[in-house]
């Protein structure tokens, strides 16, 4: 959709919310004129502001400048190997309470396929499952930890001190990194590898050294300590634009428009009016409200071009303040089947987790198998030229999976996500901005606003809700999920930080 005359402020409505020329208006409605707003970003964060709002009645305009919904988590048709592949594989959680009750609202919650199990394999194919019991939590977690060929018993030891320590408080505004803070509670050499690496560092998408203490005890709490349910993890059984490509179905169902390839230059509010106006290259848009639903990137672009107020300069002091971790996948497709798991932790090497999209996506030709291979935190793996990374992913493969050596490898790509997400290091919490704007009628939402999540979908998701609300119930909660509550004896045990 694109065009001049965008201004849903302009357009009059009848009841049923179709739109009435000026000379046939129906009688004065009994309620008033929807409110409107302009939300500039389709990604998870602008999709669950805009769902939220437009289901509370607001006429809502999302402008996004590409020509889909998704942002960073999206999928499409990659030329060179003809298939639909996902940007990378995106995961979530149980304790993703925002995304899924997202998810929830435009009707794809059903679309997650959900597991409870984490199968790590060594190089050699020797696997450990790491998973729920029925002991309570804390401790769900705890036989199929104690009887993992993984780790050895000093490793288990080391990584059971530290989950204890890790249910104390942690002060958020801790300046130790997460690698001194594993130095300190004494980790071992395999625990360190095996598990704080590669499970929590690729969780966070950052070097041990650049995480800070908080963040990974959020992690490992919601992860492995709070509930089994909270630390299930899912993964979508189709294309992530098919996923978020229902919001585009809600929202018009809604009534609000999508303003596709239109990109936001810059925008000014008039006070006396108290109308924003959005001025893109095709056309303005005018409305009462303006949520700002951009990675700190965007803002950075944006920001010379919006009114100048005070607060505008430690907005920007902010966004630059935030600092990128790349995320590599490398997309493999074989002429047999390599494994019937749908996803495993691959210890020991460069290439971290295997993503089976054969299993997961079982809607795809299942003559061969489509297997995705992940790596976090890859700054070195993302240096790599094409074919060296392909050819060192495949090598790797063949070390967890021997029928890799046998199989015929039909197709291959490599995606490299220089600016995947934003790490996580000691003192981000005083640069992640709060959702009121420094400018009137407006709200930021996006993944690196202040939400006490790291850079996920569920921070998006949040940080939409949080926009949501403060936009429409001068700050009560209505939209934002509440966390899912703690199980079994981490009721009594801890305290949410
Ligand atoms: C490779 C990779 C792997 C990831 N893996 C996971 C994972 O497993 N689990 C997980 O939870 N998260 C994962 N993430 C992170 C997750 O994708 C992001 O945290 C989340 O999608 C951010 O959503 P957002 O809406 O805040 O920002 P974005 O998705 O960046 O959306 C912002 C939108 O604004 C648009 N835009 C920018 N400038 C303008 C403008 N001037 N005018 C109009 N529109 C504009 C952009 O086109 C974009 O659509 C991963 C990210 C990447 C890249």
């Amino acid at each position: 959709m694109s065009g001049h005359d965008f201004s849903c402020a302009e357009k009059r409505q009848n009841k049923f919310g179709a739109l009435a020329p000026e000379g046939n208006l129906p009688e004065a409605p009994s309620q008033p004129a929807p409110r409107t707003v302009t939300i500039i970003g389709g990604g998870v964060a602008g999709m669950s502001a805009a769902c939220a709002l437009a289901e509370a009645g607001y006429r809502v305009q999302l402008v996004e400048r590409r020509g889909y919904l998704g942002g960073r988590a999206s999928s499409y048709l990659h030329p060179g190997v003809n298939e639909v592949i996902d940007n990378c594989q995106h995961v979530l959680f149980g304790c993703c309470t925002n995304l899924i009750g997202f998810y929830k609202r435009i009707s794809v919650d059903k679309k997650i396929h959900w597991t409870r199990e984490m199968t790590m394999i060594e190089p050699g194919g020797r696997r450990s499952q790491l998973g729920p019991s029925s002991l309570p939590a804390p401790i769900h977690g705890l036989p199929k930890l104690l009887s993992a060929h993984a780790f050895t018993r000093a490793d288990k030891i080391a990584l059971a001190r530290a989950f204890r320590a890790m249910m104390r408080p942690i002060p958020a505004d801790s300046s130790e990194s997460l690698s001194d803070w594993l130095r300190r509670h004494k980790q071992t050499p395999g625990a360190i590898e095996r598990f704080w690496r590669l499970v929590i560092a690729s969780a966070l998408n950052a070097d041990l050294d650049a995480i800070s203490v908080p963040y990974a005890a959020k992690v490992i709490r919601e992860l492995f300590m709070n509930s089994a349910q909270a630390g299930a993890m899912g993964m979508s059984s189709v294309p992530l634009s098919e996923l978020y490509g229902s919001a585009k179905t809600f929202l018009e169902e809604h009534g609000s428009a999508i303003h596709f390839n239109t990109n936001v230059e810059s925008a000014e509010f008039d006070k006396q009016a108290s109308q924003w106006s959005i001025h893109t290259r095709t056309g303005t848009l005018v409305s009462e409200f303006l949520v700002i639903a951009l990675p700190f990137e965007a803002i950075q672009k944006l920001l010379p071009h919006m009114p100048l107020v005070p607060h505008c300069e430690e907005l920007a002091h902010q966004a630059n303040s935030l600092t990128h971790w790349p995320i590599c996948s490398v997309h493999l497709w074989f002429d047999r089947k390599i494994t019937d798991l749908p996803h495993a932790v691959l210890l020991d090497r460069e290439i971290h987790w295997m993503y089976n999209k054969s299993v997961l996506q079982p809607w795809r030709d299942t003559r061969g198998s489509y297997l995705e291979l992940v790596q976090s935190a890859s700054r070195a793996f993302a240096a790599r030229e094409r074919n060296e990374a392909i050819q060192q992913a495949i090598g790797e493969l063949a070390e967890f999976f021997p029928q890799v050596k046998e199989a015929k490898l039909e197709k291959a790509a490599l995606i490299k996500e220089v600016r995947a997400t934003f790490g996580v290091p000691p003192g981000i919490d005083g640069v992640r901005p709060p959702t009121a704007a420094p400018w009137p009628n407006c709200f930021l939402a996006g993944d690196w606003i202040a939400t006490g999540w790291p850079s996920t979908m569920e921070s998006a998701a949040r940080s939409g809700h949080q926009a949501a609300d403060a936009l429409s119930q001068n700050g009560r909660r209505r939209f934002l999920e509440a966390d899912l509550e703690p199980q079994g004896l981490m009721k009594i045990l801890t305290t949410r930080p």
